[in-house]
């Protein structure tokens, strides 16, 4: 560009020049009237004034950007093409240069407004050139317009900041707008919204009709809003609206209701009528958080809480929440540190058969032994540790310590059946855990059958059967698989059919009230019968009283686990248990 302004500065230096006027082509320099032919045929605006302003010359690339004739245009003020907010500047400009002084634009290249003989504005490139001829100054202007360089990086950011499917702004632009808002309202309520049942759409009527359903979720967003409302996609189910508002309560009730109602009307997609429900959380701003990022993650955790209890709720943030986020932060951190500095632990829990009265194994309880808070249990750090980066590290040293404290037990006279080890969803993916498993027992020197693993259906429903598959070969070695938490989950029975399941854990909450529950018994009832059907074990835990231990072995379930044969011991302890045990036998 500059080689370019240099040379159009050489052929407007030459055109004022008499005596270079008609002069033939002479040591490369081109002729006045190639000039002129250049000029004309570029595609750049080129226009030519005087020291007042006055156009002096006008190209065919200027007629046509500014729908001027160079006829009309020649000899009136440049002012024609300059909006009249910048007017005055330019006359400024003009005067600074007149007088001897410099002007900012010249030589430079600048992005400005320039208008149309319609009125119309448009972006330009504009690079300004002037020089002194015979004493007097003259300017020269070249233009390019970029109407429509700059809509395609319109179109380039559109795409950057809104969500293809849905066209609604993504994260960080709802972000952006939100800040936006907060400066300017006296008040913001943040709603996040996730769908409740939007998986199992996705899941049974394939990808399009979950497409198409955000979509028409997304419009019906768009329909409810009213013009000053923000409204985003932040991920695949899970949508934000934001509400300037006079104050944090009063007027939020209906805005929520509204929603609610609205949003859970029956949807038609490609034949099918789909009812939604949604999780909403709430969280106003800055009365919670004047930060836009904080804000959304404030309303994103009344969502969470919205859906813990069930779903098809509206929760607004309260500083229970915010105790429990910064707790929750705070167990973030520590739990880097607790791995870097070896704080795990590993109890012990025994588990017996009631007929034979052996103990048939022990499933292996995590434990947390801070420096200053002593041992933490794992309804402390779990629900932080589950879906944290270190869980895959963690669950891995719990399967290997549980092995090498296995093996170790069995060089001595404590012959321990088996070990049952809980799963981290994390450890669940395909391929490696068949291969860690077996490795890790193979260095050990142990045998498949020496282990089992515990699995919750939380781990299993977001699986689909090709990631399930390394579970298979692990039963397929010999290698124990039990359902955890058997009957808490919606899906229990689902997950049956979708992993190979060996063993089923009858969950505390049956076997709690089950001497005077008739339902809790009919339950336990049904799970006797579906692991007869099915020919795979069954254990009940929690077994706190005499009483359950004996209903239980009358309905059917010889195999326990509960405080009342033992609570979840350290190794040290273990050993003494089992050894005490082996005396009282002995003695008996
Ligand atoms: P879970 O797998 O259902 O473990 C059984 C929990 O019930 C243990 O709690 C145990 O102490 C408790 N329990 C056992 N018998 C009784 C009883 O008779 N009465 C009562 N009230 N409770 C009993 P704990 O050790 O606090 O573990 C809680 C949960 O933490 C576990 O539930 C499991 O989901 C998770 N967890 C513990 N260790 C690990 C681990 O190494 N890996 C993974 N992924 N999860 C673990
Ligand atoms: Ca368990
Ligand atoms: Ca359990």
């Amino acid at each position: 560009m500059e080689n370019f302004l240099m040379y159009i500065g050489r052929v407007y230096q030459g055109r004022d020049s008499k005596a270079h006027r008609h002069k033939k082509n002479e040591g490369g320099s081109i002729s006045q009237a190639d000039h002129e032919k250049l000029t004309e045929a570029s595609g750049i605006g080129i226009v030519t004034s005087d020291a007042e302003g006055k156009i002096t010359s006008w190209n065919y690339a200027a007629e046509r950007m500014f729908g001027i004739q160079s006829s009309a245009a020649i000899g009136k003020s440049m002012e024609i093409i300059i909006p009249k907010r910048f007017r005055d500047a330019h006359r400024a400009g003009l005067r600074r240069v007149a007088g001897g002084g410099s002007s900012s634009l010249i030589g430079q290249t600048v992005e400005v407004m320039a208008i149309r003989a319609d009125g119309t504005e448009f972006p330009i490139i504009l690079s300004l050139a002037c020089w002194d001829s015979g004493g007097e100054m003259h300017f020269g202007a070249f233009m390019t317009d970029i109407t429509e360089r700059r809509a395609a990086e319109a179109k380039l950011e559109h795409r950057a900041t809104h969500d293809q499917l849905t066209r609604l702004l993504g994260q960080k632009a709802f972000e952006h707008e939100l800040a936006r808002s907060l400066e300017d309202s006296a008040c913001v309520a943040v709603f996040m919204i996730d769908l409740d049942n939007f998986k199992s759409i996705n899941d049974s009527l394939g990808h399009p009709v979950g497409d198409t359903l955000l979509q028409s979720f997304a419009l019906r967003l768009k329909a409810i809003a009213a013009p000053s409302w923000i409204i985003g996609r932040l991920g695949g189910d899970e949508f934000a609206i934001a509400v300037p508002i006079d104050a944090p309560l009063p007027d939020i009730q209906n805005t929520v209701d509204g929603l609610m109602r609205r949003i859970s009307k029956t949807f038609s997609v490609d034949g099918h009528r789909l009812q939604i429900f949604a999780s909403i959380g709430v969280a106003f701003g800055p009365t919670d958080s004047d930060n836009a990022e904080e804000l959304i993650a404030l309303a994103d955790r009344a969502m969470f809480q919205a859906k813990r209890s069930g779903g098809r709720k509206v929760k607004l943030f309260d500083q229970a929440m915010r105790a429990d986020i910064a707790a929750r932060r705070q167990i973030n951190d520590a739990l880097i540190l607790a791995s870097k500095r070896d704080e795990w632990e590993l109890f012990f829990q025994p588990q017996f058969d009631l007929s034979t009265r052996q103990l048939t194994g022990a499933e292996v309880l995590l434990r947390w032994r801070h420096p200053e808070l002593g041992l933490i249990e794992p309804a402390v750090f779990m629900p932080v540790l589950e879906t944290h980066l270190v869980a895959f590290e963690v669950g891995q040293w719990v399967l290997d310590e549980s092995c090498r404290q296995l093996a170790a037990w069995r060089k001595t006279e404590l012959k321990l059946p088996r070990i049952s080890v809980n799963l981290f969803a994390a450890q669940f993916h395909a391929p490696s855990l068949k291969g860690n498993v077996m490795r890790t027992l193979a260095h050990h020197g142990l045998e498949p059958q020496d282990i089992e693993l515990e699995i919750t259906e939380k781990i299993t429903l977001n699986f689909d059967r090709a990631s399930i598959g390394p579970l298979y070969d692990l039963v397929a070695c010999g290698v124990g698989v039990a359902l955890d938490d058997f009957g808490t989950g919606f899906a229990s029975l689902a997950t049956l059919t979708r992993a190979p399941i060996t063993q089923l854990k009858i969950d505390r909450r049956f076997v709690e009230n089950i001497a005077d529950d008739p339902h809790n018994r009919a339950v336990v009832a049904g799970m006797v019968a579906i692991s007869d059907t099915l020919d795979v074990g069954l254990i009940a835990e929690g077994v706190e009283t005499l009483e359950q231990a004996e209903q239980l072995q009358a309905m059917g379930c010889q195999i326990v686990q509960g405080f009342l044969f033992g609570k979840p011991m350290s190794a040290k302890d273990f050993e003494k248990f089992y050894f005490d045990r082996v005396a009282c036998a002995a003695v008996a």
